[in-house]
């Protein structure tokens, strides 16, 4: 977990990479110049880069991270692996500012894989609390169960092995080999992507949802050789995008790539696949679910539909809802029209 910490080290103008015995020295890109990723044709087809200028952006986004990074409690350079992995979890479909205290509580109480391996589903669902998508409580459950079963209990090193646990995807899987254990792979969430699309290829946004082919290779071209700089180059351009590459409103004034960006450069044209409204909240059965879970984790014991009506009025959606969590298992049925979470 040591490589792509912040370093506690700062001599003036160079600063060390944690996990790495070369000295980081962050380079200024200065005034304006031409958009440091070259990008050539191939005889292949495939975007070419320019291995020295790539190096030159990356190095310059870690600088910044250096400074500007947020102080997440599990970029502590202590944390283990399955510290790791719970954040990447916890963080998919969450704000950091709320998984931060949540990821607390659950390291705390499950230090280890083992630890959660011996939960109750009930247990997991009731500390999961408000995060949404609780389905992730279960799989990081099932998880922790497999890493015992099939891994001596200690978080599986190989990208390949991660993408074996319940609920871990190719994002997930690629962040804990990076993040944990300094290996050099290609993590794309949409924050990298962002960045790599505006300010590398010069567009607002990522031509699909799902990252290409010709996106990976690209980010795998830009990738530092050493496994310890390319999973810090990957926090970093995380960071920038959450930070300031936002997907509404980039800080362009205040980025550390402003005199090299491709799409900054082009005039900030607008995409054609621009984002979609945020969908709303008020209403919708994610609401409702949300709604008879909270009844359900407060409850000591089982719930009957009765008492679970007055989590919404609208007996159609509100059955449907329950019926879908008792699909996905966070929810069991009982004899005479009662419900509770699952043991
Ligand atoms: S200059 Fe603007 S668009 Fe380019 S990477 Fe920075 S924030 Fe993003």
């Amino acid at each position: 977990m040591q490589q792509y910490q912040r370093s506690k080290v700062c001599r003036a103008n160079s600063w060390l990479v944690v996990g790495s015995s070369a000295p980081f020295v962050p380079i200024s890109l200065g005034a304006r110049q031409t958009c440091p990723v070259t990008r050539t044709e191939g005889t292949s087809g495939i975007s070419e880069v320019d291995h020295g200028n790539a190096e030159l952006l990356t190095q310059s986004v870690r600088g910044w991270f250096e400074v500007h990074a947020r102080d997440l409690p599990w970029r502590d350079p202590g944390t283990s692996a399955w510290g790791v992995l719970i954040s990447e979890v916890m963080s998919q479909q969450t704000p950091v500012a709320r998984v931060a205290p949540a990821w607390q509580r659950w390291m705390a109480q499950w230090p280890t894989p083992a630890d959660l391996a011996a939960a109750s589903p009930a247990d997991v669902i009731r500390a999961w609390d408000r995060l949404g998508y609780p389905r992730r409580a279960l799989w990081l459950r099932e998880a922790a169960i497999k890493i015992c079963e099939d891994f001596d209990s200690a978080v599986p090193s190989r990208y390949e092995d991660l993408l074996t646990l319940p609920g871990v995807g190719d994002y997930t899987a690629a962040a804990v080999a990076a993040f944990a254990f300094g290996q050099r792979v290609v993590v794309l969430d949409t924050n990298v992507r962002r960045v790599i699309a505006r300010s590398v290829s010069g567009v607002e946004t990522p031509e699909s949802a799902s990252p290409t082919v010709a996106e990976r290779r690209l980010a795998e071209a830009m990738l530092p050789i050493d496994g310890a700089a390319a999973a810090h180059w990957s926090v970093a351009c995380m960071e920038l995008g959450a930070l300031v590459c936002t997907s509404r409103s980039p800080d362009c004034g205040e980025c550390v790539l402003k005199s090299t960006c491709a799409w900054v450069a082009a005039g900030r044209p607008a995409a054609a696949n621009r984002a979609r409204p945020t969908q709303r909240f008020t209403g919708t059965d994610r609401q409702v679910r949300g709604k008879l879970m909270a009844i359900l984790r407060a409850a000591d014991g089982p719930v009957t539909a009765r008492a679970l009506g007055s989590a919404w009025p609208d007996d159609t959606q509100r059955m449907r809802c329950l019926d879908t969590l008792i699909a996905d298992g966070l929810v069991e049925p009982l004899p005479r029209s009662r419900y509770r979470l699952p043991t």
